[in-house]
């Protein structure tokens, strides 16, 4: 089981890569039972689409969808 800091950490770096399926198993585990970190993971995707909405020329521009 994962700690709420291990969990956090695995959500930031989910920013910049695409976790492994042995990572993305507890992390999904642990925001079941974590209002905290689902509530952090829920901030993260609003900052992240924001982002991408208000950046003019992002990086990965066109790498999704
Ligand atoms: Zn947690």
């Amino acid at each position: 089981m994962l700690t709420c800091q291990q969990a956090t950490r695995l959500l930031s770096e989910a920013q910049d890569r695409k976790l492994r399926l042995k990572e993305q198993w507890p992390l999904k585990l642990h925001l079941l039972i974590c209002s905290g970190c689902d509530h952090f993971r829920q901030q993260m995707d609003f900052l992240r689409q924001a982002c991408r909405r208000y950046s003019v020329a992002p990086p990965n521009a066109g790498d999704a969808e």
